[in-house]
């Protein structure tokens, strides 16, 4: 087993988080999640935090180093869609996703890199999507926010590399959480026909690459995208 690290998962409440939750319990690593509501998998410790308030992160982040000691580990993980044509989509239809899925990712990966500075080690997770390099009809907004990841896992890897911190990009194509739940019947089975795989994935199976990309076996890749889409997105 790997080395045990304390781990934050934001939105680990529900969803791929929670399940990103569960596995780094089963690896035997100290787990707090973060929830707007509701809690994270047993054997782990919830604090409330919302990722578009800079102060909610920091206390956060304060109560669970407080608890569980530094954090090692961040998975930025909380997202939201807020579907819509592009003629239709309002200025706040566009920034409110991305002040939650990229400045929010931005906010709670700058307040954990703090730790990781000091203890010249750290690895940073951000979960992406398949929709931020291929692109999406009514998803201008998140897709320009999952794309905007990307950069933001780059420039930490060449910002801070050097200190034993890895930031990498973690991309699911269509996972059964709320979010997909949400799809209407046809849709979902017209998505199916055009994945390779030709279903969509477990969250449990978005949560085992996560563990591994931030464990001590892939301390040598940074700034990777990493599919877990069945092959939809191929060519990324
Ligand atoms: P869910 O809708 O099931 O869960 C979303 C999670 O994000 C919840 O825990 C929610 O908390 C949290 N969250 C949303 N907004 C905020 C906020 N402002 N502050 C703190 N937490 C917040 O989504 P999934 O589990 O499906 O998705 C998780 C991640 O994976 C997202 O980033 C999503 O974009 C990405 N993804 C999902 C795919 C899928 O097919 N499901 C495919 C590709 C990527 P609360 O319960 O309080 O609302």
């Amino acid at each position: 087993m790997s080395t045990q690290r304390t781990v934050i998962v934001t939105g680990g409440n529900r969803g791929i988080g929670y399940a990103i939750a569960e596995e780094f319990v089963r690896l035997g690593h100290r787990v707090a999640v973060t929830a707007r509501s509701g809690d994270g998998p047993a054997g782990t410790m919830t604090v409330r935090a919302d990722v578009t308030d800079a102060a909610s992160v920091d206390a956060a982040f304060t109560a669970v180093e407080a608890e569980l000691g530094p954090v090692e580990v961040v998975v930025a993980n909380a997202g939201i869609t807020r579907d819509m044509l592009l003629m239709r989509m309002s200025d706040d239809d566009f920034s409110s996703v991305v002040d939650t899925n990229l400045t929010g990712s931005f906010r709670v990966v700058k307040r954990a890199s703090k730790g990781m500075l000091k203890a010249r080690y750290g690895r940073v997770v951000l979960i992406s999507s398949v929709v931020g390099l291929y692109g999406g009809p009514g998803q201008a907004n998140y897709s320009a926010s999952k794309a905007g990841l990307v950069g933001f896992a780059r420039s930490l890897t060449r910002e801070l590399g050097a200190r034993g911190i890895t930031a990498n990009v973690v991309a699911p194509g269509f996972i059964e959480t709320d979010m997909t739940a949400e799809l209407p019947e046809a849709t979902q089975a017209e998505y199916k026909k055009s994945i390779p795989a030709g279903r969509f994935a477990t969250p449990a199976e978005v949560a085992k690459v996560v563990a591994w990309i931030a464990g001590d076996d892939a301390g040598y890749i940074s700034g990777a995208v990493i599919p877990v889409d069945g092959g939809l997105g191929m060519g990324h």
